[in-house]
């Protein structure tokens, strides 16, 4: 097949993510990236190792480490979960390149300096010179991806990773809401400690950047949690590093002949603790996106919906998320950081019940068999992009025979199992036969 070239910016989980989908679709693909320049641990729900697993990031998965104890001191309560799993970045950044390389995706090692148009095609230029013509580009540099104009930014939030060596000991890692932000701390079974303080940009009282090694130690004593889980070896300063971790959704993520994928399509805040489902979420559906956009160039308007709708979808639901965490510690709530938090991206609920009189049945962008296609839909309170099918059963039929009072019918000339589960999706709907 005499496939467009398509070149990956970024070799994070999103991009590597994609890559390998359109890699199984056919396509030529080159994944451009550079390292990391930090090292960093990142905790993650069982649902990010079962997203990696379906993705085909089989070595990125077995480098996450096993479930750690977490302890939550939040709003004056302490609770103990032990439900987080550990990633050891420079690791899992590396897995990910082994999983590029089993399936036989080309990588180039390298910083990218410039992007432009020639023709029909894009022209990326590296720093070291090399320049290369690709006919499609998916952008998933991650929060270092160049923004155009009129974006959505949540309050202007800056995260300081302070890590050190401590003796080996037991995993663990702790999250603390404090009167100006609010810390999370990870601890490696060989040593390795990690300590990161999360506050408001413009509020933050902060010394010098060659005092902020201090500054960090000194706010580390300040903790009973930091205390407990690293002993002494928090007390000493550390080398910090400084990085923005403010939510940011660009206005436009998809166009003809490109596509923004993981952080660079919306980077969530860090509280949501989101961050790596979300990338691996929009980077599932991208491949289907791309290979519309280029296969069937007359769907682009449908493709394009398709993409953003989803990504402002879950935007907006991590963005909530974060809100009610912030809002769920009313200690400081008149604070600057936690008053702007308290109140973005707006007041709406992050779920709203059910409600039967509200279902709807239209026409919406849905995922068809690797392209983007139109069908009906049934639109829910808490599902406006609309849900197609349930257990194989496509359910505008059934919700427009309910609306028909021809409910019993419809349900009839179902197989008992599909039945079963339709009723049930309807009783969770509000509807009472
Ligand atoms: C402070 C903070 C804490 C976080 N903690 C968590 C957490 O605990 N759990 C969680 O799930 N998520 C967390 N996240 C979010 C998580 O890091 C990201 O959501 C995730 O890594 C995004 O994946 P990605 O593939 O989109 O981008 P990235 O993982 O950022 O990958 C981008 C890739 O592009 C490369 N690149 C960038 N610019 C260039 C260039 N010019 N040329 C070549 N290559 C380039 C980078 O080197 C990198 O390899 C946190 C984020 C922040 C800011």
């Amino acid at each position: 097949m005499n496939a467009p070239r398509i070149a990956v910016l970024g070799a994070g989980p999103a991009g590597c993510a994609v890559a390998l989908g359109l890699q199984r679709l056919g396509y030529r693909v080159w994944v451009i990236s550079e390292w990391r320049r930090f090292a960093a641990v990142e905790g993650v729900s069982a649902r990010v190792l079962e997203g990696l697993r379906q993705v085909g990031l089989h070595q990125a998965l077995a480098s996450a480490a096993p479930p750690t104890p977490r302890r939550v001191r939040w709003s004056g309560v302490d609770q103990l979960l032990n439900d987080e799993r550990l990633l050891d970045r420079p690791l899992f950044d590396a897995a990910l390149r082994r999983d590029l390389a089993d399936a036989g995706v080309e990588l180039l090692q390298g910083r990218i300096r410039q992007l432009g148009q020639q023709g029909e095609q894009q022209r990326i230029v590296l720093e070291d010179g090399r320049s290369l013509l690709a006919d499609f580009l998916v952008e998933a540099r991650g929060r270092q991806a160049p923004l155009g104009e009129g974006r959505l930014r949540g309050p202007e939030t800056l995260s300081l990773l302070s890590s050190w060596q401590a003796e080996p000991g037991r995993a663990g890692s702790a999250v603390e809401s404090l009167a100006d932000g609010w810390a999370w701390m990870a601890a490696l079974a060989d040593g390795r400690c990690y300590w990161q303080i999360t506050l408001d940009a413009a509020a933050a009282e902060l010394p010098p950047r060659d005092e902020l090694p201090a500054y960090c130690a000194a706010r580390r004593q300040a903790s009973a949690l930091v205390q407990a889980l690293f002993g002494d070896s928090a007390n000493a300063a550390a080398p910090v590093h400084a990085r923005s971790s403010t939510a940011i959704l660009p206005r436009q993520v998809v166009g003809p002949g490109w596509i923004r994928v993981g952080d660079a399509a919306m980077a969530v805040d860090p509280l949501s603790g989101n961050g790596v489902f979300q990338s691996l979420s929009s980077a599932l559906q991208a491949p289907a996106v791309i290979n519309t956009l280029l296969q069937h160039p007359e769907r682009t308007q449908l493709a394009c919906r398709f993409h953003q709708q989803r990504i402002e979808h879950l935007f907006m639901r991590f963005a909530r998320t974060g809100r009610d965490f912030y809002t769920a510690e009313p200690r400081w709530a008149d604070a600057a950081f936690w008053r702007a938090r308290r109140g973005w991206p707006d007041a709406q609920p992050l779920h709203v019940d059910a409600d039967i009189a509200r279902l709807q049945v239209a026409s919406m962008p849905v995922l068809n068999d690797g392209l983007i296609d139109e069908a009906e839909v049934v639109l829910t309170a808490d599902q406006p992009l609309g849900i197609w099918h349930i257990d194989g059963v496509a359910l505008a039929p059934i919700v427009r025979s309910l609306q028909a009072g021809r409910l019993e019918a419809a349900l009839a000339a179902l197989a008992p199992a599909s039945r079963r589960t339709v009723q049930g999706w309807l009783l969770q709907q509000g509807y009472r036969p």
